[in-house]
């Protein structure tokens, strides 16, 4: 079990379950010391059940404050967004880097609900996405890089551009210093998938942390929390650690997230 999760939604994303409560008592119950909220962030167009909707914001930011206090004496609450780099909504964005304690990046779209990474097909997509990455990065925006392989749970066979796609996120998290994740969320809900090149979780993907861990790459896990069950099981967990070897990986298992906010705030733009 882990002791700092960053990555858990709420039930305002519209595909997640439980009270925000329940996410802070399984989490209690599990062991866990720092529980960071990172639920999906609203932009200014809203998309039910893929994100929060802006009017619920207020009552995030209240809930997960009233939660902080109320449990203080028992677990550290943090509170993030996890947030697309998407040039369009830079004036949200900036708003949200000022006013959360930490972003966290998980890229789900080339635009704003456009060029959907969950079906990317063609190398052009992952050249796309990574440019995405590096945009979000390179003006410190986030504290973690969140399912970095994610374009994965599409794409057919790992080839060529898959491994230039590994390679160019480890070299931005190397530069931007930028931790990427080993997700514990839905590519190991679905578990072990037949694809053209053969059987393997959705992600993480083996050759993908397989070139992060040889360049030497910060690495943190993250639970990708959708409902408060997800923290009373090592199941995910040891699935997504089952996919290669990573006794030679940096895992920052004491992450301080706060720490890395306050260096890329000052940093920010
Ligand atoms: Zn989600
Ligand atoms: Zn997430």
């Amino acid at each position: 079990m882990i002791r700092n999760n960053y990555h858990t939604h709420t039930c305002r994303c519209g595909h997640a379950l439980g009270t925000d409560e329940q996410f802070v008592q399984a989490a209690i119950k599990a062991g866990i010391r720092k529980l960071g909220f990172s639920d999906h962030a609203p932009y200014r167009k809203s998309c039910r059940g893929i994100r929060m909707y802006m009017k619920d914001l207020k009552g995030y930011v209240a809930s997960v404050q009233a939660l902080k206090e109320k449990y203080k004496d028992r677990i550290e609450i943090l509170m993030g967004l996890e947030v697309e780099a998407l040039p369009e909504e830079w004036a949200t964005l900036s708003r949200y880097r000022r006013d959360f304690d930490y972003l966290i990046l998980g890229q789900h779209f080339l635009e704003l609900d456009k060029g959907d990474a969950y079906s990317f097909d063609k190398p052009e997509q992952l050249h796309e996405y990574v440019k995405k990455i590096e945009y979000g990065a390179s003006h410190h925006l986030v504290e973690c890089i969140a399912h970095p392989d994610l374009p994965l749970y599409g794409y057919p066979y790992i080839d060529g551009n898959v491994l230039k796609m590994a390679e160019d996120l480890a070299e931005i998290s190397l530069k931007y210093d930028v931790p990427l994740e080993i997700n514990c969320g839905s590519g190991c809900k679905i578990g072990w998938v037949t694809y053209l090149g053969g059987m393997r979780l959705p992600y993480p993907v083996k050759e993908v942390f397989d070139i992060f861990i040889e360049k030497g790459c910060k690495l943190i896990i993250g639970m990708d929390a959708h409902e408060p069950y997800d923290f009373l099981t090592d199941e995910r967990l040891d699935l997504a650690l089952s996919i290669t070897d990573f006794s030679k990986a940096k895992i920052l298992e004491d992450y301080d997230i706060l720490a890395a906010a306050k260096r890329n705030k000052a940093l920010f733009y």
